[in-house]
């Protein structure tokens, strides 16, 4: 054990692999997994994991790079990029060439690869509603295949890369169709609607929408580099309607969010915070002071620490509210 992977997980959790390899392109992804005969994990940024353990094994740093303008038609724009790029500095490439579709996606930490994975999301978009399609490279046969948006069953935080197909392809290559001016523009959202009015702006453009996300971000999200984090530890619930009725007789002022099938997504946050936890410190972790959602480590939390954490959250809402939270944040044993 020997390769320390503290500043691989934005955790900042201290724990060893046998060996990490930093993987280029997608021939020599094909050469290294022809010889590798461990287990191997795959890694892009690191913000969405937990280390619970040492690694057994080796691992795989996905550090493909490049951007690119494949395709410019009259209305829109394929733009791909490596699975290595940095998810944000990819947003920035767009936001800067006047393409719209991912400004509200701003400063979201992570890899362009592991995006697709759990269809990311922020501020009333999400990557399916610009992706195109993906390049990935099956782990059994080494081959390469393209896969378009249908065949990924996107949803809420999940892709068939998270079921289905789980552990058996690496994405390698993303596409995805941007607009040009006029953009269709996002504002749903009220914390966004009320910086651009703060601004004074009445007619955002991209820029304007990405800069206002990223003043909401960095006021309200704890920064990794400051305070290790994998931002939201679970996934905002979404219930029936009969459960929902019951609660809102019970707790009339629960924030709730009817969706186009009928069910009711609520904030996992709200429901922590019900519970008592917002803010409050277990050791070495706890929960963040302004967004409950957030587990965080203080310094020198093991990842099984912050796992148990999480399950006691789990417990008590469960307990509480009749909600099972489905914990976002992938586990590494
Ligand atoms: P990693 O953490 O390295 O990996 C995540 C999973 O994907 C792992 O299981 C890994 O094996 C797999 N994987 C990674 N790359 C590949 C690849 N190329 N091929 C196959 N599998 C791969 N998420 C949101 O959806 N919306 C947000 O607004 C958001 N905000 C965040 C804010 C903060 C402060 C933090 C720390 C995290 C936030 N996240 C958010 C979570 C996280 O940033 C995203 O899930 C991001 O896409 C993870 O990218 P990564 O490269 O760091 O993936
Ligand atoms: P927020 O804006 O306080 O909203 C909290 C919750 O309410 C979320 O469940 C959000 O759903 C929902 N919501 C708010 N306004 C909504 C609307 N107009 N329509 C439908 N649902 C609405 O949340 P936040 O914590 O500050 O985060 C802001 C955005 O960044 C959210 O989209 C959140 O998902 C995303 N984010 C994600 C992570 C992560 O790690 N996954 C971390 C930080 C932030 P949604 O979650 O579906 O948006």
């Amino acid at each position: 054990m020997n390769k320390s992977l503290r500043s691989f997980n934005t955790f900042g959790i201290e724990a060893h692999t046998e060996e990490l390899i930093e993987i280029t392109s997608v021939l020599q992804l094909r050469t290294v997994l022809k010889k590798i005969t461990h287990p191997f994990y795959i890694l892009g940024g690191g913000s969405n994991i937990l280390l619970l353990n040492d690694l057994k094994g080796v691992v795989l740093k996905m550090s493909i790079p490049g951007i690119q303008i494949e395709r410019d038609f009259k209305h829109a724009v394929y733009l791909s990029a490596g699975a290595g790029v940095n998810w944000h500095q990819l947003v920035l490439f767009a936001v800067k060439n006047n393409l719209g579709g991912l400004e509200n996606l701003s400063l979201i930490p992570g890899t362009v690869g592991a995006s697709p994975m759990q269809n990311i999301g922020a501020y009333g978009v999400e990557i399916k509603d610009i992706f195109h399609r993906l390049e990935a490279v099956e782990i059994a046969t080494g081959k390469s295949k393209i896969f378009r948006k249908q065949a990924l069953a996107f949803g809420y935080r999940n892709s068939i890369f998270k079921n289905k197909l789980k552990g058996k392809y690496i994405i390698t290559k993303v596409w995805f169709k941007l607009s040009k001016p006029p953009h269709r523009l996002h504002l749903s959202y009220g914390a966004i609607k009320t910086v651009l009015a703060g601004a004074g702006i009445e007619n955002p453009t991209i820029q304007d929408i990405s800069n206002a996300v990223i003043k909401i971000r960095s006021e309200k999200l704890p920064d990794p580099e400051e305070i290790g984090n994998a931002g939201s530890f679970f996934k905002n619930p979404v219930i029936k309607k009969k459960l929902f009725a019951e609660l809102y007789e019970q707790y009339p002022d629960i924030p709730h969010y009817p969706q186009s099938d009928g069910t009711i997504k609520l904030p996992a946050a709200w429901l922590i915070e019900r519970c008592g936890w917002k803010g409050k410190r277990v050791g070495n972790t706890g929960t963040h002071v302004r967004q409950a959602l957030v587990l965080v480590n203080y310094g020198n939390a093991k990842g099984a620490e912050i796992y148990t954490l999480a399950q006691e959250i789990q417990e008590s809402v469960c307990q509480k509210f009749k909600i099972s939270l489905e914990m976002e944040v992938n586990i590494w044993v």
